[in-house]
């Protein structure tokens, strides 16, 4: 026994002594990755350590704007002062309760503030969950659900866009319409089918639509697909369409969520209400992972009967109504409020829109794609063998700009807090890339 205990202490010892990298690329797995070039000798990944506003820090005191908010999570910046004492304050109190069979105060507040930007509407009730596909789960499990008990069991096929992205989980997955993240479509009792644009719902025929479910859609812009906006309008024609027939209309804004777009949702720039709204990413201000699934309190009431009847809701997970996370979510709206976040993004909007105007100009940039503080710069004239988006993002780290590109497009989407000299320079930083990027590319 003290043998063998010692045996495992020099080899711990032992992996304690290599470099960071080394065992970094020793032990982890990384999401979305390539690991056969992440292990390669030649990369060097970036070991983050600090934030304060726009920027993060390295484990080499090197600074980065933060161009695309930490995979879009991060609202007011890091750091938030604000959230950071709500979290603490929280932290004193209890950092988790089981929302099996217990409550408490936070998740009420939050649920009134959540619904308070739908006054008037049919959104009363809010499911809690963990992140963006767990909230879009929920959202596809009540619809099913919701047709069962009302009688319509038939009604079990979803409609999703093609390139949308829904998440990760099986059901989630099911609906994307980026063929390598849904390997595992139509396995779970239900049918999706994905249309390419508004037009083709024309298509389908009437036996069909009555045995429709819900459409899913992520309103005025694709997020994963490289930021694809939507026609203008296109979001309340599709509002009408489903409510002439009855038919649920989820709307995933886990990415467009918390000003992003320009207004705190994006379905309020066409006046739409959903049935469904899964909120993620930015909810707790890119603090916590944490979710919400808002719905009508018609959806709702068809889960209501005596238990014995069985329409209770099977759903949820250990972390469900997670106090920290709710704490970190209520002081991310109440610093909306505070700090007027969605009037500074109002008054930087010109000088954002400016700059991407000069992007635009650049020769290598094919097309610039934007809403509010949300671009996807796509770049031409390259091989996709040479991953030039990621090539790109690579150079933009010699200058002191991080992101993340999808393909041939680089995204900027910075926390909402940047002030328009920050977005001078990472706008500089980009072009400066751009520049490096394409002459290295051609000369390979
Ligand atoms: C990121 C994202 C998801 C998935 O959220 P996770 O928290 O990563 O599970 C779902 N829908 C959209 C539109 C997203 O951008």
């Amino acid at each position: 026994m003290i043998k063998s205990a010692l045996a495992q202490k020099n080899k711990l010892s032992e992996v304690v002594d290599l470099n960071w990298i080394e065992r970094e690329k020793r032990s982890q797995w990384h999401p979305f990755t390539p690991m056969q070039r992440w292990e390669a000798a030649e990369f060097e990944p970036i070991f983050l350590e600090s934030g304060s506003g726009i920027y993060l820090e390295d484990d080499q005191g090197r600074k980065y704007i933060d161009g695309s908010s930490s995979i879009w999570t991060n609202v007011h910046g890091h750091g938030n002062q604000r959230i950071n004492e709500a979290i603490i304050a929280q932290l004193d109190k209890v950092a988790h309760t089981s929302f099996l069979g217990y409550t408490h105060h936070n998740a009420v507040i939050l649920a009134e503030a959540l619904m308070g930007y739908f006054s008037g509407s049919e959104l009363k009730r809010v499911f809690y969950s963990d992140n963006g596909s767990t909230a879009v789960e929920c959202s596809l499990r009540m619809s099913l659900q919701y047709w069962q008990f009302l009688g319509h069991r038939e009604r079990k096929v979803f409609i999703s866009f093609d390139k949308g992205y829904h998440g990760d989980t099986l059901g989630a997955a099911s609906l994307n319409g980026i063929p390598l993240f849904n390997q595992h479509k139509g396995q779970d009792g239900y049918e999706v089918i994905v249309l390419k644009e508004i037009e083709d719902l024309e298509q389908l025929d009437e036996s069909l639509q009555r045995r429709l479910a819900a459409v899913i859609i992520e309103p005025l812009i694709q997020g994963a697909a490289g930021m694809r906006l939507w026609p203008k309008g296109m979001l309340s024609q599709l509002r009408e369409w489903t409510q002439k027939r009855g038919i649920l209309l989820i709307l995933d804004e886990v990415m467009t969520g918390f000003g992003r777009t320009g207004q705190m949702f994006a379905c309020q720039h066409e006046g739409v209400i959903p049935d469904f709204l899964c909120l993620a990413k930015g909810l707790s201000g890119g603090y916590l992972p944490f979710a919400a699934t808002l719905t009508t309190n018609s959806v709702y009431a068809a889960f209501l009967d005596r238990p014995e009847v069985g329409k209770t809701f099977y759903y949820g997970h250990s972390y469900t109504g997670n106090q920290l996370g709710c704490a970190a979510a209520i002081a991310n709206l109440k610093y909306f409020q505070e700090a007027d976040v969605m009037g500074h993004v109002k008054n930087i909007l010109p000088v954002w829109e400016q700059a991407l105007e000069k992007i635009q100009a650049l020769p290598m940039v094919k097309e610039v794609r934007h809403i509010g503080l949300i671009a996807g710069i796509e770049v031409q004239g390259f091989d996709a063998n040479q991953y030039a988006g990621a090539w790109i993002c690579r150079k933009a780290l010699d200058f002191g700009l991080l992101t993340r590109p999808i393909l041939d497009t680089v995204v900027l989407m910075p926390p909402l807090c940047i002030q328009p000299d920050e977005i001078e320079i990472m706008m500089k930083a980009l072009e400066k890339a751009l520049w490096v990027a394409s002459a290295e590319l051609r000369n390979l």
